[in-house]
Parts: structure tokens; sequence; C-alpha cells
């Protein structure tokens, strides 16, 4: 769907097995024509199969399959979306029923990551994912290729090619990973230096289109892309905010979670994640109109869970209540503690965010009271960013100071630290 994203007419495909209610399905095949969109295609119909089970050949069954292929043929298709992730048998067996394009959830998602990745790391473990869930299915695509250029009978000279194509990609894989190394080692060096200015980080999670990057928008007017498409963020953004104690922080946007997102795509998207990972707290983005939005937290929760980052402070956000009642808004707002609600597009209700998110802040800060000698002064002076300077009393040779600081850059000045200092003024 890269290459030509413009207009493609998709026709999604779900299959509703026995533990599948029909609003559960109905709200994931919304969220996948949702996808197929952000992704540019243009979703003429949407098919949904019952079993008991998924069939592990064919996955909706043979007979199924083929009425679906007939309609597609019919509707003018160009590619079908299994709302699920196929399994290579299953997408090889598959691509011989249709003749067009068969993709599954996890390639959708993939091809919109593509689409959006901008960092050279982002766009280097895209292919890298893409190549290595494409590997084991080649099969298929190679019987669509020949089809569409009517190689019919030339399977022999195919499966040579086919080989040739298997061992092309391999190259590419390593050679991939040879360069997300060197990046990696590059990055580090970068977070190392980051890391040493003390100024705390607020990262901004949430499920994909709850408005993330619009609050970003607003708060700092930083022009980050927010549209009305899901992953419209794949590298993180990060801004500066002051806040309204005058302490500044940096918050710092991420690729949107989802629902059923493969744990292949977690590993591969690493490194937006691993901003969550450094952020002193973080603020979790609700989309309170959502019908599904009590699903979706925990969907953002079982990421953060994985990441081993949920017993961080997080701040739950409810965002779009220009949308909802009063009434709704004070039930989620008393039962997800702490929590604050906003409405990010029209600037609503954002000096509550910013109070919530400075008294969560001041729990990570200690005091301590320190001697700077002037000579060292300008070489630290940097760390009063984040500072918060309580007391001072300026002696010959330096200054006596007692200051509030994030606890994690308590390092930076553990040197200079002295006790019981008595200050006057
Ligand atoms: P992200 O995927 O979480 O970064 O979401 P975006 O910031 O891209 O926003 C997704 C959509 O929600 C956009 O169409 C926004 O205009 C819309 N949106 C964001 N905040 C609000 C809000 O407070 N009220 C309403 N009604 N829509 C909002
Ligand atoms: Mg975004």
């Amino acid at each position: 769907m890269t290459q030509d994203k413009v207009s493609e007419n998709a026709l999604l495909v779900a299959l509703q097995t026995k533990n599948i209610s029909d609003s559960e399905l109905h709200l994931d095949l919304e969220e996948l024509a949702f996808l197929a969109s952000s992704a540019g295609a243009n979703v003429v119909h949407r098919a949904i199969q019952k079993r008991k089970d998924p069939d592990s050949a064919t996955f909706i069954g043979k007979g199924k399959a083929r009425e679906i292929a007939a309609f597609a043929d019919e509707m003018d298709c160009n590619v079908v979306i299994f709302d699920n992730n196929l399994s290579p048998a299953q997408a090889r067996n598959l691509s011989d029923f249709f003749h067009v394009k068969v993709i599954d959830r996890t390639q959708l998602i993939l091809d919109i990551f593509a689409q959006r990745a901008r960092t050279k790391e982002g766009k280097l473990q895209v292919e890298l994912a893409q190549l290595q869930y494409l590997l084991p299915r080649l099969v298929g695509q190679q019987t669509e290729m020949m089809r569409q250029s009517g190689g019919i009978g030339t399977k022999g000279p195919g499966e040579k090619k086919l080989e040739v194509q298997r061992r092309r990609i391999n190259d590419r894989i390593a050679l991939l990973k040879r360069e997300l190394t060197k990046v990696k080692a590059k990055r580090h060096e970068q977070r190392k230096r980051r890391k040493a200015i003390p100024v705390p980080v607020v990262g901004i999670v949430g499920y994909t289109n709850a408005g993330k990057s619009t609050l970003l928008n607003t708060l700092t007017n930083a022009g980050v892309l927010a549209e009305n498409k899901l992953f419209a963020t794949l590298d993180p953004t990060t801004r500066r905010v002051v806040l309204p104690d005058k302490r500044v922080v940096l918050f710092s946007d991420t690729v949107g979670f989802i629902n059923k997102l493969p744990h292949t795509l977690i590993a591969a998207f690493r490194a937006t994640l691993e901003e969550v990972c450094e952020a002193d707290i973080l603020i979790h983005v609700i989309d309170i109109a959502h019908p599904d939005r009590e699903k979706q937290i925990d969907a953002v929760h079982e990421v953060l869970r994985e990441l081993d980052v949920f017993d961080k402070p997080i701040l739950n956000v409810f965002n779009k209540i220009d949308q909802v009642s009063h009434a709704e808004t004070d039930f989620l707002v008393e039962k997800y503690q702490p929590s604050v609600a906003i409405s990010a597009l029209r600037g609503h209700c954002l000096n509550d965010l910013l109070r919530s998110v400075s008294w969560i802040l001041k729990k990570e800060y200690m005091t301590a009271s320190i001697f700077l000698p002037y000579e060292e002064y300008s070489k630290v002076q940097y760390i009063f960013s984040c500072a918060e300077i309580l007391q001072q009393k300026h002696e010959e040779t330096g200054i006596y100071m007692q200051i509030s600081m994030p606890k994690r850059f308590f390092y930076l000045i553990k040197n200079f630290e002295v006790d019981d200092v008595q200050y006057q003024n």
C-alpha cells in the first residue's frame, strides 16, 4: 500500500468467533476502517464471517474466502485487509483465493508506521519489521506478482526467483541491523548529553487519536502534527513548557498505543517508547468521548506494564470534555485518580493540567543544603533551571544554598552537599 496509497479500494474482513460480542466486533472494525483510511485507503465494504474458531488453513474457511474474493472483484477492490493477524501459512493460502493483495492488521499498521517514520532510526526499524514480517509470507506475495504479470505456469523460474528474492531480503535485513546498531550508539550518546541537563520530562502517552499532539500543540504552539488520522506522530517530539510554579519541564509526545498492537511492533518501536521509559512522570491522555474509552485505558495500561513504567507517577487527562456531559466527566475524574479534565482543542482547563503536573512533580523533588564555591558556580549554574532556591547566603568564597530539585538529578550537586547550614536571612 505504501507505493500508491491514494486511491486504493479496500475490503475489510473480520472474523467473529464465539467469544466476541457484536459490539466488540463493531468497534474493532471501526478501528480497522480508521486505520485503513489513515493509510490512504478507501473502505468500500466490510465482510464478517462467523465461526466458532478460526480455520487453521484459511482463517475464515474456504467457502467464505471464495465468496469474499468474488465480491472483491465485483467491487473493484485493490486490497483485502484482515482485522486479525494471519499466520504465514494462512496468508499464503488466502492469497491463492484472491486476485488482489491480502494484508493483515500488522501489515496495515506497519504500512502506516512506514509513512509516518521521520527519524533515521524510526525508518530503519520500520523497514526491518516489515521485511521480517514479509519473509515467511513471501510465497503468497510471489504468486500474486506472477499472477499480475500474467506468468501462469512459470512455477519453476518463479521458485528460483523466490530464492533470489529471499536472499536479497536477508541481506537487506543484515544491513539494516548493522545500521541500527550504529544509530543506536549515537542516540545513546545524545541522550546521555541531554540527561546531564536536569530538566524533568513529562511523557505524553495515550491511545491513538486521544488528542496528545493537539495538547502539545496548544500548550506550546509547537506546530506538532495534529490531525484526525491514526499515528500522526511517530517519532517523539519534545517541547519546553513553563509550569505555573515557573519550573521548566519538557513535554514529550509519543506514538499512540493501539489495541492488539503485536509484540513484534512493540519491540520495533522502542525508539519512541524509550522516551516514555525515561520520563519523570507520565500524562495519560484519554478520549472521553470515545465509546470504548475504558477498554482503551486498559490497552494503554497493558503497554505501560510491558515497558515496565507502570510505577511512574501517572496523571490521567480526560480530553475532549466539550463532547460529553458534566456528569460523565465528573464520574470519570472521580473514578480515575489523580486526574484532570480538559479540552486540548479548545484550550479549556489547561491550567488545571499544568498545576497537577507541578503538584505531582513536587513529590519527585528533594531538598538539599549545599555550599557552592564561586569558582564552581558557573560550571553548575545550569542546574538551577530546574531547581528552586529556597534560601541562600553569600560568603567570602562561595554561597550557601538550600535548594529543591528533582531527586534523580541530585547526583549533580552531591559533592557540594553540607549538613546543618545556619541561615541568618
Ligand atoms: P493523537 O493521536 O493522540 O496525537 O491525537 P491528535 O492530537 O492528532 O487528535 C486527534 C483528533 O482529535 C484531531 O482531529 C483533533 O482535532 C481532535 N481533538 C483533540 N482534542 C480535542 C478536544 O478537546 N475536543 C475535540 N472535540 N476534539 C479534539
Ligand atoms: Mg499524535
